[in-house]
This record gives C-alpha cells, sequence and structure tokens, in this order.
C-alpha cells in the first residue's frame, strides 16, 4: 500500500491520478488532497476518497470546505502553509505534485525535506531550481519520479540500463495546434484556437505553452534535471501523432522509444506504482490505427520559445527562473485577452534582458528573481 499526497488533485493531472487511485484500492491509499479555489469539486473528491486531510489555498473558501466536510473525519486546512505542513505528514509516502507554476516550488522543497518520494507533474518547480531540487533530494534520498508523458517514456527506456551512460535523448513534440504556420498567422491567432490542443486534454497553462512551444522548452529543462544530462544531449523532434512519447539513444548508438496512445493515466500510473506496472484496461494502441508515425524538425524561428529555453538553459543560474515567471505572466495575460500569441515571446525576451543574472542563486535568490521578473513582464502586460 502507497499513501499518496496530491497537490492540485481538481486540475487535469490531479482528477486522473484519482482515477488511477480508485482502480487500484489494493495498491494506493489517499491521504491528502489540494486545491486552490474549485472548493466544490475538493468537497466531492473528499467525500468520494475519504482522505486524512484537504487543504483549500484560497483562505475565504475555507468555511465552505469545513461545513461541507464537517460530519467527516476529516481534517480541513486553508492556505499556502497549510498546502506546505501537510506535505510533511507522517502518514504519506509519496506526494504528486499536480499544481501548477511556480507556487509547486516550495511544497516540493518541504515535501524532499520531509523524505517523501515525489511523483512530479509540476514541471516548473525544475526548471526554475532545478539544481537545488535534485541535490535536496539527493541530500534526502529522495526518488523523483517523472509523470510528464516525454520524461515517462526516457525513465521506461532506462529501467535496467542504469550502468550505461545515455549518449542523447530526445523528446517528442506533437507541434500543437500552430504547427506549420508563419510568424505572420500567428499573429492573429485566438485564445480559443490555441486552447485547442490536437493530442491532449489539459489544463489552460500548459496547453498554451504546448501551443507556443513553450511546453517543450521547459520539459528541455526538466530532462537536464531529472536525468543528469549536459545541454547538448537534449534534442527535440516533432512528431503530430503524439504515439512514440521519447527516447533514448545509448553509447553503441541504440536507439530505446516508448510508445503508446497519448493518455496521461499511463505515465501517472507508471509514477505512482513504480517499479510495478499495474494492470489496467486503457485502450491499447494499434498500428492499424496510426499507419503513418510522421517526425519533423522543430520550427525554432517562428517558435521562439523553444530556442529561448534553450538559451536560458545554456545561461543557467536564474535565468530558467526569469523565463518561468515571465511567461506565467504572459500566458495569464494572454488567456485574458490582453496580449497576443507573439507577444508572449516578447515579454519573454525582454523580461530575460532585463532582470539581474545571478550564477549560483540560492533559495531566496530564486525567490527575488521570480518577484522581479513578474513585475518586469507586468509592465508590458499592463500597459
Ligand atoms: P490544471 O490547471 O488542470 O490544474 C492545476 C491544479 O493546481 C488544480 O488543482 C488547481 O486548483 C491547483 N492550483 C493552481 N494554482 C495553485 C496555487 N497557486 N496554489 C495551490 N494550488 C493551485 O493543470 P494541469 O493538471 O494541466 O497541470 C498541472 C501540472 O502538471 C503543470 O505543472 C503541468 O505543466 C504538468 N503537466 C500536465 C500535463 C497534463 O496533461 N495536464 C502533462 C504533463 C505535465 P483549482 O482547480 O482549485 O484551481
Ligand atoms: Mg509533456
Amino acid at each position: 500500500m502507497k499513501r499518496i499526497a496530491i497537490l492540485g488533485s481538481t486540475g487535469s493531472i490531479g482528477t486522473q491520478a484519482l482515477e488511477v487511485i480508485k482502480a487500484n484500492p489494493e495498491h494506493f491509499e489517499l491521504e491528502v488532497i489540494t486545491a486552490h479555489s474549485n472548493a466544490d469539486l475538493l468537497i466531492a473528491q473528499a467525500l468520494a476518497f475519504k482522505p486524512n486531510a484537504v487543504v483549500i489555498a484560497r483562505e475565504d473558501l475555507y468555511e465552505q470546505v469545513q461545513d461541507a466536510l464537517q460530519h467527516e473525519n476529516i481534517k480541513v486546512y486553508a492556505g499556502t502553509n497549510a498546502l506546505c505542513s501537510v506535505v510533511e505528514m507522517g502518514d504519506i509516502d509519496m506526494v504528486l505534485t499536480a499544481m501548477v507554476g511556480y507556487a509547486g516550488l516550495l511544497p516540493t522543497i518541504r515535501a524532499i525535506k520531509a523524505g517523501k518520494q515525489i511523483a512530479l507533474a509540476n514541471k516548473e518547480t525544475l526548471v526554475v531550481a532545478g539544481q537545488l531540487i535534485t541535490e535536496l533530494a539527493r541530500a534526502h534520498g529522495v526518488n523523483i519520479y517523472p509523470v510528464d508523458s516525454e520524461h515517462s517514456a526516457i525513465f521506461q527506456c532506462l529501467a535496467g540500463e542504469f550502468h550505461n551512460p545515455i549518449e542523447k535523448i530526445i523528446l517528442t513534440a506533437s507541434g500543437g495546434p500552430f504547427r506549420g504556420r508563419t510568424a505572420e498567422e500567428l499573429r492573429h491567432v485566438t485564445k480559443a484556437q490555441a486552447l485547442k490542443h490536437p493530442n491532449w486534454d489539459m489544463g489552460a497553462k500548459i496547453t498554451i505553452d504546448s501551443a507556443s512551444l513553450m511546453n517543450k522548452g521547459l520539459e528541455v529543462i526538466e530532462a537536464k534535471w531529472l536525468f543528469g544530462l549536459r545541454n547538448e544531449q537534449i534534442e527535440v523532434v516533432v512528431h503530430p501523432q503524439s504515439i512514440v512519447h521519447s527516447l533514448v539513444q545509448f553509447e553503441d548508438g541504440s536507439l530505446k522509444a516508448q510508445l503508446g496512445l497519448p493518455d496521461m493515466k499511463l505515465p501517472i500510473q507508471y509514477a505512482l506504482g513504480y517499479p510495478n506496472r499495474l494492470k489496467s484496461d486503457y485502450p491499447r494502441f494499434s498500428f492499424m490505427d496510426y499507419p503513418q508515425l510522421t517526425f519533423e524538425q522543430p520550427d525554432l524561428k517562428t517558435f521562439r520559445n523553444l530556442q529561448l529555453a534553450y538559451d536560458a538553459m545554456e545561461k543557467g543560474g536564474n535565468m530558467p527562473c526569469i523565463l518561468n515567471a515571465a511567461n506565467e505572466v504572459a500566458v495569464s495575460a494572454f488567456l485574458k485577452d490582453k496580449i497576443g500569441f507573439l507577444q508572449m515571446s516578447d515579454i519573454l525576451e525582454s523580461c530575460l534582458a532585463k532582470v539581474a543574472y545571478i550564477a549560483h542563486p540560492s533559495y531566496d535568490d530564486y525567490v527575488d528573481t521570480d518577484r522581479e521578473a513578474r513585475a518586469a513582464a507586468a509592465t508590458v502586460t499592463d500597459k
């Protein structure tokens, strides 16, 4: 029995993780669930799964959740501090970080310090502070199991290969809804178009990141830290069908790939159940349904965010933290129709140039950098 806490249980990853837990009651016990503002769904989940504790990040919603659960044996907490302390509870074995954005950083740090195994969906945490997180995990004997489908694919390809050095990895990218478009065409795309991902049904932020290829940029940096790679070992190839989830090339030239239908329940289940593959009845892949699997170069000139992510990774230090903060502000402004699609890259570029570079940031430096970069980005979005 693994005892699980889910940070962000009301989101796309969170709700799918609950499906996995529900389908495998002999393997998992749900201890904690948390949400930001979706109190109704959090309450419904609590009543269905009876965890030990729930946290609603927005403190003004505490009473609503408390009232609804008062006859249950479930502790109710509110606020961001509670989010951080709840992951330290003694009866948790593994924390699934399925919150979105920089907000996941501190709870993840606290969970690692408390010795909890991490199933990591919240890629922004590794983008912002990959070095700090991986060093902390090593110091506390904590494993970080990837949930992101590409990283799960690589992790699966590495099973039984841990003594064999990696020559390079190839992350696949669907290319998103705007694959093949020119910059001029991108200037006029709408929020509704950007939110229509061809293969995956995900939260709004990562869906916009997928349309701009920012998501792949974040994943390149995520992969660097998860697998201890040098920058030049990480390649991206566009694969519109999203069947080959990623590949590893070893020093003998052999390539291993992991394939499957695009269904996040598979990587979620692999991370939660590791090292076991749990039996499932999810739909199976058939080559007859996909007679053609195709691959092409990403267009780094049109989709500048991927190039900006490579550049930020190359410079290192707090650059990926600046990139992430500026991107969170830019995506949020795009989702509010305040800026156009291409302006998101403009904002990233100007913030990367404006905010002071720190080669070896401490935790406090990351906090300051995040704040400064958000302020710099807001001068554009709030004009
Ligand atoms: P969603 O937007 O669907 O869900 C986000 C979850 O986090 C919700 O439960 C939300 O609560 C909660 N949340 C948001 N902001 C805060 C905050 N400030 N404090 C506390 N809780 C918060 O996102 P996804 O599930 O799509 O993505 C989650 C993470 O997983 C992201 O980092 C994403 O990049 C990554 N990921 C997602 C994939 C996917 O298929 N969706 C694939 C690979 C990675 P509420 O509902 O109350 O707002
Ligand atoms: Mg992914």
